[in-house]
């Protein structure tokens, strides 16, 4: 069987129980890099006796020629675990391909829950999390990234991006300039780890406050609040209020008002618990 192992992103206690039994007995790891497995094995004290498990190198690139190997591995009735540097194999990470062509080949495949950078930033930010979208890593080239950003302006969903320490002071810039300097947003650096940050606010202060900063180091994740209603919508809004009003007047719970309320109008399920709050108030 091929095993998905996510692994801590930071603090080495996020290792859980189960995560550390298949790597203890997996016949091979498939790794993005051996040298830093083998580092996080010893870390985590996993003891390879008899070159065992083994450590064979796996990166989306350059799969083709590690895929046939591992998928014989599987038929041969070994297991293989698959982990990346960090955080959850597949995710901004390579692994999509192996799964693939493990699924194609017949061969059983499981996923073990764990950390994702993403998810462990929204959960921390305070933003909706009702809906998100992943934008993965946001690109490097300047008008790259504020096409994206175009892109994802309107979105009425919270937007969750990756972002390299060295680039999120110009990332942010570039949020002022597409979203406005009223835009919430969550700076979320070296998460788990002794200097875990959270910089919350409008993107104008959380990017004044990083760009005064000497350096900024670390892992970023970069989050961005949905785009709220248009003036147009308040239509839209005046409707699905006195739709709130009689629902709730029917005794119908919040989420089943919700539920009814966002397939019926169109407006973004994030502020609807906030709007129920306010007209039955
Ligand atoms: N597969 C990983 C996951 O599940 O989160 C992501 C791998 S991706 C190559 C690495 C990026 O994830 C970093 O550049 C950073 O944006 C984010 N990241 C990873 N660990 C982090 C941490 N401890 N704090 C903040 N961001 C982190």
């Amino acid at each position: 069987m091929l095993v998905i192992c996510p692994t801590p992103i930071g603090n080495l206690d996020d290792i859980t129980a189960r995560q550390r039994q298949v790597l203890k007995t997996a016949d091979i790891i498939a790794c993005e890099d051996t040298r830093r497995a083998g580092k996080l094995l010893e870390r985590l004290a996993i003891e390879r006796s008899q070159g065992r498990p083994r450590l064979w190198r796996y990166d989306d690139h350059t799969a083709r020629g590690q895929v046939e190997p591992i998928v014989e591995a599987l038929k041969e009735g070994k297991s293989v675990v698959l982990i990346s540097d960090a955080g959850t194999p597949t995710i901004s990470d390579p692994g999509y391909r192996l799964v693939r062509a493990c699924r194609q080949a017949g061969q059983e495949v499981t996923a073990l829950p764990g950390p994702v950078a993403a998810v462990v930033a929204l959960s921390g930010s305070g933003l909706a999390s009702d809906r998100f979208y992943f934008e993965g890593f946001l690109p490097g080239n300047r008008a790259e990234r504020q096409g994206r950003l175009m892109a994802l302006e309107g979105l009425r969903t919270t937007v969750v991006a990756y972002e390299s320490p060295r680039r999120v002071v110009e990332a942010l810039r570039d949020v002022v300039e597409v979203c406005g300097e009223e835009r919430e947003v969550c700076v979320a650096r070296e998460l788990t780890k002794v200097h875990e940050e959270y910089l919350v606010g409008g993107v104008k202060k959380v990017y004044e406050e990083l760009a005064k900063r000497e350096s900024v180091r670390g892992e970023i994740v970069l989050c961005i609040a949905a785009a709220q209603a248009e003036e147009d919508d308040e239509e839209e809004w005046k409707e699905a209020d006195r739709a709130i009003e009689v629902l709730h007047g029917q005794g119908l719970s919040a989420r089943t008002i919700k539920d009814i309320v966002s397939e019926l109008y169109d407006v973004p399920r994030s502020q609807i618990y906030d709007r129920i709050d306010t007209v039955i108030r």
